[in-house]
């Protein structure tokens, strides 16, 4: 079952969702966005739920990327 939003319902809310582990079958909760997940969640068995979309804008992720990249220059 998943978790219906409400009329008013912010549409950048992540909210917590139990996916069913393709790797073991257990139930993971992981945070979505509209149904795709947007952060990182490791099952017990050590499946990982990549990110399907990044929460970020595309504006800020380059940002984020010039950032860290001139972070890793600096050393
Ligand atoms: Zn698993």
């Amino acid at each position: 079952m998943s978790i219906l939003e409400g009329c008013r319902g912010p549409h950048k809310t992540p909210i917590p969702e139990e996916r069913r582990c393709p790797a073991c079958g257990e139930e993971v909760e992981v945070f979505t966005v509209r149904g795709r997940i947007v952060a990182e969640s490791v099952c017990e068995c050590g499946y990982v739920f990549n990110e399907k979309e990044p929460y970020v804008s595309p504006g800020l992720q380059k940002i984020f990327d010039e950032a860290k990249k001139r972070a890793e220059e600096d050393g």
